[in-house]
């Protein structure tokens, strides 16, 4: 529980990595506050369930990452209900592939917006309350897509590259205020935003799901597995430990090798 006393606010948490890493800071004690779109009964049943489990007090906020001033009102809501905001995973994320020529202009601006300045905003916000407690902990989820490119994926490869940026800006600016601020960059993980693209492959290529697995898998890494949203969730809590404290500024790859081919 070496998290307790920590208020904690983890954007796009109704699913995949996000949820993955809210039950990892829940089960060390933090209050948690989950983000994201879903059905109202599926996310009472989220809030519900951590809640349950670890004893921790869990608030909901709607915010959309694409609007700065409901990031903005998220961070203040985090302070008056629960007393502050100690750590901050910015994780929401979008994806959409094209060709830049018939990349759509309204994608671009989209998947700008929610992997990238939703992060800037948040920081800003949060980062006073983190001066005024001495300790922060900022986690990026970026990607593979933050060191390395791919076709077909300019908007995410932009922005996950932005957010590899903005994270060591912050870990300069914050080096002495006992708060570092560094990214995860995962490489394949089998969450609805992959699955996404899995099926749409599937579909364009007469494939089975299963087989576009494997090859997703083999194309990008030399291990041939996905990491979990446990293992970043994991991750996440090494990073908010005190072992972690000179950790800052930094890109950690989870990827199964990608980036060292
Ligand atoms: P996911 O689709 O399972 O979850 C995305 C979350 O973001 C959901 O909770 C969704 O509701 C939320 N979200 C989307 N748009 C939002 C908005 N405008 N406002 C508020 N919330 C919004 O995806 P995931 O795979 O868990 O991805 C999480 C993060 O991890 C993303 O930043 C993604 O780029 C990154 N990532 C994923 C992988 C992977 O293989 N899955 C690899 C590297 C990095």
């Amino acid at each position: 529980m070496g998290l307790k006393g920590k208020v904690a606010i983890i954007t796009g948490s109704t699913s995949g990595i996000g949820l993955g890493i809210a039950h990892a800071l829940a089960a060390e004690g933090a209050s948690i506050v989950i983000n994201g779109f879903g059905d109202p009964d599926d996310i009472k049943a989220i809030r519900q369930d951590l809640a349950s489990r670890y004893g921790v007090e869990v608030r909901y906020s709607a915010a959309n990452m694409m609007e700065a001033g409901q990031i903005s009102a998220m961070v203040a809501d985090a302070k008056a209900e629960l007393g502050g905001v100690d750590i901050l995973v910015n994780n929401a994320g979008i994806q959409f592939t094209a060709e830049i020529q018939d990349f759509p202009a309204q994608r671009w601006d989209d998947i700008i917006a929610v992997n990238l300045s939703s992060a800037f905003h948040a920081m800003s916000a949060a980062i006073p309350l983190m001066k005024q407690a001495g300790w922060g902990r900022i986690i990026n989820i970026a990607s593979a897509h933050g060191l390395v490119a791919s076709a077909q994926k300019a908007a995410y490869v932009a922005a996950k590259h932005g957010i590899v940026g903005l994270t060591k800006v912050a870990g300069i600016e914050l080096a002495n205020h006992g708060i570092t601020c560094n990214a995860i960059c995962p490489g394949w993980v089998l969450t609805p935003l992959v699955q996404k693209q899995i099926v749409a492959r599937a579909e364009r290529e007469g494939k089975q799901e299963a087989q576009v697995r494997t090859e997703l898998l083999a194309e990008k890494q030399p291990m041939h597995d996905f990491s979990t949203p446990e293992q970043i969730g994991a991750l996440s809590v090494f990073l908010c430990s005190e072992a972690a404290k000179t950790i800052t500024g930094t890109p950690l790859s989870i990827d199964g090798g990608w980036t060292a081919a």
